[in-house]
C-alpha cells in the first residue's frame, strides 16, 4: 500500500482507530471538487496525460515495473483498477491489518480467483468441513476435474486432525493451499488458525513448499476476528454478508501480504472477476457503520440465543457464546474471536416437519438464505444452503433436518423474540 496524504493514520502521535478511518481513509476531497464523500466513478477507462504515461501505467499494471513508495499506480481500465475499488481496498486493508486487498464480483469469485492463483494441475489442497455450501461444491466437484486433489479436514483443533489431512493431500501432489472457514457456516464449528498456520510452516520447512493458508472470515470478521494476526496468509470474504450488510448487493474480497495480493490481482485482471464501481461505492458507505451494525446484531443475538436455549421445543443452540468453559473450543474462542457473532443455528425437536412449520409461521424475520444484513433472516440449511451435501455427511457435520439458521439483524430484539415465540407456539 502506497502512503499518500489521504492515507493518514495518525493525528500527531495519536493512532486513529479503524472505526474512524472508515470515514476518511483512501480519499482526498481535493481530487473531487471538495466533495466530502467520494463520487462514483462510472468509467470503464481513464485518459492518460501522454503516450509515455500510458506506457508506464501499463508496465506497472502488468507488474513489469515496480513503483517506489511515493508513487501510486495510475488508473488504466476498470477491469484492472478504478478509484472506487481502490478506496474500498484501502479500507479493507486497514480493517484486516493486511498489506493489501482485492475486491471481487462475489465471495465465490474471490475464493475461486485466489485458489486459481496458487494451484496448478497435479497439486493438492485441504479444505475444512463444514464449510459454506458453494465453496464445498466448487472444490469437491469442479477443481478435481482440473487435476487438483481436495482433501477434507473435519478436525481443525488438534495437531493430528490437521496434519493427517495435510499429509493425505500431499500424497496426491504438492500441497498448495489450505482453505478453512472459521467459525464455519452454519454450525459455528471452530478451527485453530494459529495451529493450522504453524503446521503450514512446518510442512513448508519439510517439503520446501509452504501451502498458502486462506481463512474465510465472513462470519466474524473483520471486527471480531483478524486471522492474519494468527498466521493466515490470506483472508477471504463474502462481502455480501456483514461488510456490505444491507442485503442489496453481491461482492467478495481477499486481503493479505503484498506479494500474494500481487498474484491474485494479476489473475483478477486476466479473468475479469473484479467488483463493479457502484457496488464498491455502496460498500464504502456500508463500512462506515460496520462496527455499529455488528455490535448491535451481536447484542441482540445473545438475547435471542439465550431465550431459545430455554425453549421446550429446542434441543440445542450452536451459539459461540455457549461454548463450555475448559474445553479446547473455549481456548480457541478466547484466543482468536472477540465476540460470539450473530449468525447461529438451533435444532428443534421433530425434525424437518416441525422446522418447516415454524418457518412458515414467521411473520417479521425474512425466510431467506444469506446472512449479515440489517434485517434478520431465517432458513433451513439442510434443504437450502447445504442441500448439495450428502445427507449422511450433513448429519456428521451437525446439520440435521431440525436445524434452523438465524442471522440476527439490527431490529429491536424484543420484536424478533416475539416473532420467533409466536411462530414456535403456533407450530
Ligand atoms: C455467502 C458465503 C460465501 C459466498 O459468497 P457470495 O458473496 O455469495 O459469492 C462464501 N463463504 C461464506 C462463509 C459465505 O457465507
Amino acid at each position: 500500500m502506497k502512503q499518500q496524504p489521504y492515507h493518514k493514520r495518525f493525528v500527531g502521535t495519536h493512532k486513529l482507530s479503524p472505526d474512524t478511518l472508515m470515514m476518511s481513509y483512501g480519499y482526498d476531497p481535493k481530487f473531487s471538487e471538495g466533495a466530502v464523500k467520494p463520487p462514483l466513478f462510472m468509467s470503464s477507462t481513464f485518459a492518460f496525460r501522454s503516450a509515455e504515461e500510458g506506457a508506464h501505467f501499463f508496465d506497472v499494471t502488468a507488474g513489469r515495473v515496480k513503483l517506489n513508495t511515493e508513487e501510486t499506480a495510475g488508473l488504466v481500465y476498470s477491469r484492472f483498477n478504478n478509484p472506487n475499488l481502490e478506496m474500498l481496498e484501502d479500507r479493507l486493508s486497514i480493517l484486516e491489518e493486511a498489506d493489501d486487498a482485492c475486491v471481487f464480483s462475489s465471495g465465490m469469485s474471490a475464493i475461486t480467483t485466489a485458489a486459481m492463483a496458487f494451484l496448478r494441475p497435479g497439486m493438492s489442497m485441504v479444505m475444512s468441513k463444514p464449510i459454506y455450501g458453494g465453496t464445498s461444491s466448487l472444490f469437491s466437484s469442479f477443481f478435481p476435474d482440473f487435476g487438483i486433489t481436495v482433501v477434507p479436514m473435519t478436525d481443525g483443533l488438534s495437531v493430528e486432525g490437521i496434519t493427517s489431512a495435510m499429509n493425505e493431500a500431499a500424497r496426491h501432489g504438492q500441497l498448495g493451499l489450505v482453505l478453512v472457514e472459521t467459525p464455519a457456516n452454519p454450525t459455528n464449528t471452530l478451527i485453530d488458525i494459529s495451529l493450522v498456520g504453524g503446521q503450514c510452516l512446518q510442512h513448508g520447512l519439510r517439503t520446501g513448499h509452504k501451502p498458502i493458508l486462506v481463512v474465510d472470515n465472513t462470519f466474524l470478521g473483520p471486527i471480531y476476528q483478524k486471522p492474519i494476526l494468527h498466521g493466515a496468509d490470506i483472508v477471504a470474504y463474502s462481502v455480501t454478508k456483514y461488510l456490505a450488510g444491507h442485503s442489496d448487493l453481491v461482492a467478495g474480497a481477499v486481503a493479505g501480504r503484498e506479494d500474494l495480493m500481487f498474484a491474485v490481482r494479476k489473475l483478477r485482471g486476466l479473468l475479469g472477476t473484479q467488483l463493479d464501481p457502484h457496488s464498491a461505492w455502496l460498500i464504502g458507505r456500508s463500512l462506515e457503520t460496520l462496527s455499529l451494525r455488528m455490535q448491535r446484531a451481536n447484542e441482540s443475538a445473545r438475547i435471542i440465543a439465550e431465550r431459545l436455549r430455554e425453549h421446550p421445543m429446542v434441543e440445542s443452540v450452536n451459539y459461540l457464546g455457549f461454548i463450555k468453559p475448559g474445553t479446547r473450543e473455549a481456548t480457541i474462542f478466547a484466543k482468536q474471536c472477540h465476540s460470539a457473532g450473530s449468525t447461529f443455528t438451533f435444532n428443534v425437536k421433530g425434525g424437518r416437519e416441525v422446522a418447516f412449520r415454524i418457518l412458515n409461521r414467521i411473520q417479521l424475520i425474512k425466510l431467506a438464505v444469506s446472512l449479515g444484513g440489517t434485517e434478520s433472516l431465517i432458513c433451513h440449511p439442510a434443504s437450502t444452503t447445504h442441500s448439495g451435501i450428502k445427507a449422511e455427511e450433513r448429519k456428521a457435520l451437525g446439520i440435521t433436518e431440525g436445524t434452523i439458521r438465524l442471522s440476527i439483524g439490527v431490529e429491536d430484539p424484543g420484536d424478533l423474540l416475539a416473532d420467533l415465540e409466536q411462530a414456535m407456539q403456533a407450530a
